[in-house]
């Protein structure tokens, strides 16, 4: 849609030209999410889109991501075939309920920041210990693991300026086992569950993140799948309640997506 409030557009080839960052600013990726619905906050979007950050390439021993790397070409790059984990990304974009318009416009940074409680992509990087790489507009970075970046829904440690650059999965774990598990009401409607499973097949140590039935995506560590028993299993874990499911629901059936994404992975 138009955004008729828009003042000014700028498409930077540095972000660190950028001085006069204030109030009504926002960084514009795909636009596939600020161009779909009214943005009555906003006056100046600074396209990242010219900035060549859509690398996927080894650097040491991480995996690079650039944040304006596009979905679809997550689902379409050769993968080494022993980066079994990579099936995750895919169920991921897959599992995406928008219009194939979307995942060939979205990128990886604008789902991550944009930080719905259902986003997609943020479960399977926490799931796969990834950090993000974050610069603010004075040439600084940090680094920041994947599990403490989204603090709710739509919200996440940025501070405004700040911009993801790009996110960083150690090789290694790229040789786990992954799966990636979602449940909506319909195929087409936003998930009410997501779980993603990653056994380290060396040790057999699980790991689960969960996400959509909790503002942000939570890790949990498991010392054995038999955890998932307990009676009081997720029951410390502040489900979200609303017109949609309750609470006790979504709990249910997070604990049914995480014992399926368990038995899927193939070191059991
Ligand atoms: C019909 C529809 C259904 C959808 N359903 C789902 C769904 O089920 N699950 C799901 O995960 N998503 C869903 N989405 C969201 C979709 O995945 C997002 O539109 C997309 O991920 C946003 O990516 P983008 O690159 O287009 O970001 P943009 O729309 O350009 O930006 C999104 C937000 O992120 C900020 N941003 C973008 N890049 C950066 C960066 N590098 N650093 C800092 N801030 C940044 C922008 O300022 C903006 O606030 C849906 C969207 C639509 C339109």
């Amino acid at each position: 849609m138009d955004l008729l409030n828009i003042k000014t557009y700028l498409r930077p080839h540095d972000v660190q030209t950028i001085s006069n960052w204030g109030e009504g600013w926002a960084w514009l990726a795909g636009g596939t999410w600020i161009f779909s619905e009214p943005q009555p906050h906003l006056k100046v979007l600074v396209d990242i889109q010219c900035l060549d950050w859509s690398e996927i390439e080894v650097q040491e021993d991480n995996l690079v991501i650039g944040a304006t790397c596009p979905l679809i070409k997550l689902l379409h790059y050769p993968w080494p075939s022993e980066w079994t984990a990579v099936e995750g990304f895919k169920s991921a974009i897959s599992a995406l309920a928008a219009s194939l318009k979307v995942i060939n416009m979205a990128t990886v940074g604008g789902n991550i920041c944009l930080a719905l409680s259902v986003g997609t992509i943020a479960p399977i990087m926490v799931a796969l210990n990834a950090t993000y790489e974050i610069w603010n507009l004075n040439r600084e970075s940090r680094q920041v693991a994947a599990k403490e970046f989204q603090l709710g829904s739509r919200q996440t440690i940025l501070q405004p300026s700040e911009i993801l650059r790009r996110v960083l999965i150690p090789v290694e774990n790229l040789k786990w086992q992954v799966n990636y598990q979602r449940f909506g009401i319909a195929a087409s409607d936003p998930a009410l569950a997501i779980a993603v499973s990653a056994c380290n097949p060396d040790n057999l140590q699980l790991r689960c993140a969960i996400a959509a039935s909790v503002p942000a995506p939570r890790l949990l560590e498991l010392k054995t799948d038999v955890e998932t028993l307990h009676p009081r299993f997720l029951q410390d874990i502040d489900f979200i309640d609303n017109a949609k499911a309750s609470a006790t629901y979504r709990r249910e059936v997070t604990q049914v997506l995480i014992r399926r994404s368990l038995q899927q992975l193939k070191v059991f």
